[in-house]
């Protein structure tokens, strides 16, 4: 591991101006750059613990809605009263992702930052990857690429967000606050993360001296129908497949609204507006689930070790549709 020094934020303006410094980084829970940075594909020189910043609660807002503090441990936001009781879709999310220790540790901010787990990015003994070292290829393309992106890749890069709170996150149409040198602004979570296009070490609209601090989730409107369904290889401490964050607003048989986004098929939570669209003012029926499921993945493109993906994706729409429209709980 590279030396670097570290220093305690005690506020947010201070974390922003530290983080200024060339080859500083913000340190919230650790637990995906400290990996990173012991086997040398991270090396910043400063960490900025930003741990300390009194953004670690979640609070009801008077639209409805509810605001998540930047620093809010997973497992406490996923066990928090509110969250269980009226946006279920994230708890589950959560409870998906990671093993307890890790959940204990790992914060809102770090999840949504979280960075690939392509083999080729994670083992610095492979030269070619964009992401890691801009304009050097990319090993993955030609490799082993069962794990990796159907969806919204390029010649530059098929790596896959690795989240699963995201994925929800994208479903109940989140916003990030974040703060920097020229003050506050809001991104909806749709524009947060990034597809690789030509750039695929640009990750995120977040400019490198912002500071998130909250995560807003409007009122809710899927807490008696939303299913998180992961699909993995191992039951637990496993990067999904394929997930599916499932939420739906019935009024009678009807359709009200619906939010379905995907998360292992390509760099960002996938969310499928057209899926919606379908699904709105439609029954709750394998048929209408089976159009969804088949728009969202419109213009899916395998790699060569999983194509298996994209039958896998729609199945588990459908599945994870089904269980929301009864009110199952993951
Ligand atoms: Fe790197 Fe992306 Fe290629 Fe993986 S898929 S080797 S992260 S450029």
């Amino acid at each position: 591991m590279n030396p670097f020094s570290y220093e305690r934020a005690s506020d947010s303006s201070a974390a922003v101006r530290a983080v200024s410094a060339h080859g500083a980084k913000f340190l919230g829970g650790g637990t995906n750059l400290v990996d990173l940075m012991r086997d040398g594909v991270e090396n910043p020189t400063r960490l900025i613990d930003v741990n300390h910043l009194h953004l670690d609660e979640v609070t009801r807002l008077p639209n409805g809605g509810v605001r998540v503090g930047a620093s809010v441990r997973n497992s406490d936001l996923a066990n928090h009263e509110i969250i269980r009781a009226h946006y279920p879709l994230l708890s589950q999310a959560l409870l998906n992702g990671a093993s307890p220790q890790l959940r204990n540790m790992a914060t809102t901010a770090g999840n949504l930052m979280q960075r690939t787990r392509c083999y080729y990015f994670m083992d610095t003994a492979f030269p070619a990857c964009n992401k890691r070292e801009p304009g050097s290829g990319c090993a993955a393309i030609q490799g082993f690429n069962r794990i990796h992106a159907i969806l919204g890749a390029s010649d530059s890069c098929i790596a896959t967000n690795p989240s699963d709170m995201n994925v929800a996150l994208a479903a109940l149409e989140a916003t990030v606050h974040v703060e920097g040198p020229s003050g506050k602004r809001a991104i909806p979570i749709a524009d947060f993360h990034l597809l690789p296009g030509s750039t695929p070490h640009i990750e995120t609209s977040l400019k490198p001296d912002e500071l998130i601090t909250a995560v807003e989730l409007p009122a809710p409107k899927f807490a008696k129908h939303s299913y998180y369904l992961k699909v993995r290889d191992r039951q637990s401490y496993a990067f999904a497949l394929v997930s599916v964050a499932a939420g739906l607003e019935l009024e009678g048989n009807t359709i009200k609204s619906a939010g379905l986004a995907l998360g292992g098929v390509a760099l960002k939570p996938w969310r499928s507006l057209e899926a919606e669209k379908s699904l709105k003012g439609a029954a709750p029926t394998a048929e209408a689930f089976t159009k969804a499921a088949k728009l969202a993945l419109d213009g899916a493109k395998p790699q060569k070790d999983n194509a298996f993906k994209i039958e896998l994706a729609k199945q588990s729409i459908v599945h994870a549709l089904t269980l929301a429209a009864k009110g199952a709980q993951a």
